[in-house]
């Protein structure tokens, strides 16, 4: 076995605390990467926390991770030694479901195994990217063609990214296109970046007058404070679709009456309470369909990072260090991040 070094909450109410895990030695079809960045999402502080009632402890969070093979098994043929790598929020998956054999991994119909807190369906526990090394099926781990240099800012494409990219790419955001992205935090700011690259036209709902800029900044055509109906108004009936990526319940069809005809919108935040249901006649009059999306599979992940990477694309981050976490935990609960705090494992 491999130890290594980590950050775990061991349970619900104490704060993350260095702790040291075994990770397998790499057998013919894994590789061994050194973590070198971890971003941090949401789902880590949910787990952490024992928020969604199903954390195994001690748990090590951590699903948007970038660093460097060490290790290779016989049969891998994808990457050596020294390349740079990415893994995000799954390890592995049954493999012969339809949703996996389609390369839908993150839809197995047997569940597919979390990079952290796993085995929702049995099995042992997995621990995440709050650790100095990890070992992880070839088949699970992504190729970074970005430049070393903004090796940081690319790991929270692995969740965040994807998490945006797969909706928009499924809804077909492109050229000729309207695209409303609602929230600007770690999702909604790469969903901003994704869909203008894509080529659609870009706009912003935020509720704070303060992000106006950033919106622009970061590649919004418009942005339209949702807090305002007068402004909400002006854009009724226009879009193709809309990505929501607030997690707190809200009302949707403050957001459905903005869909043209057959447009949809799609829900990627998970909120703690449910949403008020919709206005049913809201759907029915223009065929509206309200959507959700988890995620992207193996090759659709990427296929995002390439496409970021010829876009110049990647997240707009705070970099800090391990012992930083609990700090970092309660600035998230305020929104106090510009967009995404990534940890230096160096540092560990
Ligand atoms: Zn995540
Ligand atoms: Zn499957």
């Amino acid at each position: 076995m491999i130890h290594s070094k980590a950050y775990a909450a061991l349970s619900a109410s104490s704060p993350l605390t260095p702790f040291e895990i075994q990770r397998r030695n790499p057998g013919p079809e894994d590789v061994q990467i050194d973590i070198l960045f971890c971003g941090v999402c949401h789902s880590d502080l949910h787990t952490a926390r024992n928020e969604w009632a199903n954390t195994l402890y001690p748990s090590v969070p951590g699903h948007e991770i970038v660093g460097r093979v060490v290790a290779v098994g016989d049969r891998v043929t994808g990457f050596k030694v020294g390349d740079l790598a990415g893994v995000g929020c799954m390890v592995d998956s049954c493999g012969h479901c339809h949703p996996c054999d389609e390369g839908e991994e993150q839809y197995c119909e047997n569940g597919f195994t979390g990079t952290y807190n796993g085995p929702v369906f049995g099995g042992e526990n997995t621990y995440g990217g709050y650790s100095q090394t990890i070992v992880v099926k070839e088949s699970f781990v992504l190729h970074i063609h970005h430049d070393e240099k903004d090796l940081a800012n690319v790991a929270p494409l692995l969740c965040a990214g994807i998490t945006t990219y797969s909706p928009l790419r499924h809804w077909k955001a492109g050229p000729g296109k309207k695209v409303g992205i609602v929230g600007l935090g770690g999702l909604g700011h790469m969903g901003v970046k994704i869909a203008h690259a894509m080529g659609a036209y870009v706009v912003l709902f935020t509720t704070s007058p303060g992000k106006i800029e950033d919106g622009k900044r970061l590649g919004a055509d418009e942005v339209c404070i949702s807090s305002d109906p007068a402004q909400m108004t002006a854009h009724a009936n226009q879009f193709d679709f809309i990505l929501n990526t607030v997690a707190a319940p809200h009302d949707l069809d403050a957001f459905l009456q903005l869909l043209k005809l057959d447009g949809t919108m799609t829900l990627v935040g998970a909120p703690a309470a449910p949403h008020p249901s919709p206005n049913v006649f809201n759907l029915i009059f223009k065929r509206r369909q309200l959507a959700g999306s988890l995620i992207g599979g193996i090759r659709e992940t990427q296929e995002m990072l390439d496409f970021c990477a010829q876009h110049d694309i990647v997240s707009d981050i705070e970099l800090i260090n391990m012992d930083y976490i609990n700090t970092a935990y309660e600035r998230m609960l305020k929104s106090d991040v510009k967009y995404r705090f990534v940890i230096n494992m160096a540092n560990l």
